[in-house]
């Protein structure tokens, strides 16, 4: 294969996962961070290590020219064949009466805004309506969006709403062009974005909670990721994952 995907927050948990398992099934892997250069670099080294081609770009998915950027330079690796919109953010525990607009703008403009500029990129380049080959496109929802998340980050649970709307909508709108458009639904994963919530004893607390009685691994949210974006997905899209250990 020499079709290139773009991963947003490629440098940690998730993303990194899939960054290394997509080089490993010979996608050329252009990896997208927005503070933590020395991470995404490691994972660009580990993906040439396995004999795979990789790019690390400084980009903010908030940032709408340093999103053009980021595609841009994807371009220069070869064709454009998916996109996975994993870029995301959570913020400190808090009730909906106590949320200002900052952070609401922020985790708005961080997990939507984010998403459908990368996506909107991606469709230039993918559909066929634009001349380009098709593609596929996942994105990174949460299981979040159904258990509203209460007392924690309801701002971010609506964020990951607005994803799985995102998702039906833009599979319905590019089916016939070539663009498969689903969305992974994890529960809890073993990141560090529990920590930089605040919470960093979040998965210890929880896990017990999983029907499992575990949390997952960024491994096993990034397999179906990379099944969705293979022709073994063909006939799927507009579908949305759940990846949570039954919760
Ligand atoms: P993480 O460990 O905190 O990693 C976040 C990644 O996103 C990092 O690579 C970070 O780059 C990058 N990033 C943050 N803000 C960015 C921005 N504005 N522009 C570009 N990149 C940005 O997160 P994770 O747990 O892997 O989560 C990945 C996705 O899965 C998110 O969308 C999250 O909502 C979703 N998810 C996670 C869980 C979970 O339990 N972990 C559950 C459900 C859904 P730097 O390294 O440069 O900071």
């Amino acid at each position: 294969m020499n079709k290139v995907l773009v991963v947003t927050g490629g440098s940690r948990g998730i993303g990194r996962a899939v960054s290394l398992l997509a080089g490993k099934r010979g996608w050329i892997v252009c990896l997208s961070y927005v503070a933590n250069r020395e991470a995404a670099d490691s994972v660009v080294r580990e993906i040439e290590a396995g004999g795979g081609k990789a790019l690390a770009v400084k980009s903010d998915v908030a940032v709408e020219a340093e999103v053009a950027a980021l595609f841009a330079a994807a371009d220069r690796l070869g064709p454009l064949g998916g996109l996975v919109n994993n870029a995301g953010v959570v913020d400190v525990a808090a009730r909906v009466d106590e949320m200002k607009a900052a952070r609401l703008t922020r985790m708005m403009t961080t997990n939507i805004v984010g998403s459908f500029l990368c996506a909107g990129q991606a469709v230039r380049r993918m559909s066929t309506r634009h001349g380009g080959q098709g593609g596929a496109i996942v994105n990174l929802s949460s299981v979040a969006a159904r258990l509203g998340a209460p007392n924690q980050y309801v701002d971010y649970a609506a964020s990951k709403g607005a994803i799985d709307s995102f998702t039906t909508g833009l599979a319905l709108e590019v089916a016939a062009e070539g663009i498969r458009v689903n969305a992974v639904a994890p529960g809890l994963i073993e990141t560090e974005i529990h920590a930089s919530g605040g919470q960093p004893d979040r998965l210890a607390r929880l896990g017990p909670s999983v029907p499992m009685k575990r949390v997952g691994t960024a491994e096993e949210v990034a397999a179906p990721i990379l099944w969705l974006l293979s022709d073994e997905a063909s006939y799927t899209t507009g579908t949305i994952v759940t990846v949570s250990g039954g919760r």
